[in-house]
């Protein structure tokens, strides 16, 4: 599902890296937190060499500002952590776990690593006292609406334990993935924002924060429902999202609510077919 990888550039040198930083810093006012997204890991020192990750280190450590950067887990060891917090102590790992079951992180995400691997990460962070983040992916393949919000919530359940926040992510289809070619064949169709909000109420007990920022939310590669009731259920995720008062998030009365029930409850039963009707039917002729 991620086409990152056709979006990167090969040819991008490190000093491209460290006049990127600069030149984005420089547009930035006094800023507590700063993420540093690399779509991989910040850790690797393939994707970021050593002296850049230090530039970027360094200068929050200047600043006083925390550093929120990601990677997989086989590059968080005590000794890469001990390097970085000899620059900058004030810093939250973000680690993509995205589902709890080992079957699912092979089969349907090809992630690479398991669960166990998660865990090992996680347990090296939490005697350096490093807060954590983790990514759960709602709706990678070859799940069924009901199981992807099963297996969600499962994943949530395990992220608590020692993450500060979780971020709920759901599948959007982008383009060059095989998610886009099953999207294309009538095989796919990214989460029901009703599949977001019940995974986001099944864990706002969780005693962590939860956000969710659907990408592409409301269209037809994102998170979306009818069209009719995206908005309002949008609008009061991201403020669930800021706020973590439940009450904000939203369930307006629409009629694609039982659409989805029924899609929860017999998708299961289904063979063949297309697993998103509303689009194949508004398709042009
Ligand atoms: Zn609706």
């Amino acid at each position: 599902m991620c086409g990152y990888n056709i979006g990167s550039n090969a040819s991008i040198s490190s000093k491209d890296i460290s006049r990127q930083f600069t030149r984005a810093i420089a547009e930035l006012d006094k800023i507590d937190l700063l993420k540093v997204y690399t779509s991989g890991s910040f850790l690797d020192e393939c994707e970021i060499p050593v002296e850049q990750a230090d530039q970027i280190l360094q200068h929050c450590a200047d600043n006083n500002t925390r550093l929120l950067f990601e990677s997989r887990p086989e590059y968080v060891t005590p000794e890469t952590i001990d390097r970085v917090l000899m620059t900058h102590d004030q810093i939250e790992l973000a680690l993509g776990l995205e589902s709890a079951n080992d079957r699912v992180l092979r089969y349907s995400i090809n992630k690479g690593f398991t669960v166990k691997d998660y865990d090992d990460a996680v347990r090296v962070l939490t005697d350096k006292q490093v807060d954590i983040r983790t990514y759960v992916l709602l709706k990678p393949p070859f799940l069924t609406e009901a199981e992807a919000v099963a297996d969600a919530k499962a994943t949530v359940a395990h992220a608590a334990k020692n993450s500060k926040t979780i971020s709920l992510n759901p599948v959007n289809v982008q383009k060059g993935t095989l998610v886009e070619r099953l999207w294309k064949n009538w095989a796919y169709r990214s989460p029901w924002l009703w599949s977001v909000l019940d995974v986001l109420k099944a864990s706002k007990d969780c005693g962590k924060i939860i956000i969710c920022d659907p990408t592409g939310g409301g269209r037809e590669r994102g998170a979306h429902n009818c069209g009719k009731c995206d908005d309002i259920i949008l609008d009061s995720i991201r403020n669930f999202s800021q706020t973590q008062v439940e009450s904000r998030l939203g369930s307006p009365d629409c009629g694609c609510r039982e659409v989805w029930k029924s899609v929860m409850d017999l998708e299961g039963f289904v063979m063949g077919g297309t697993c998103d009707l509303q689009r194949f039917f508004r398709r042009p002729r």
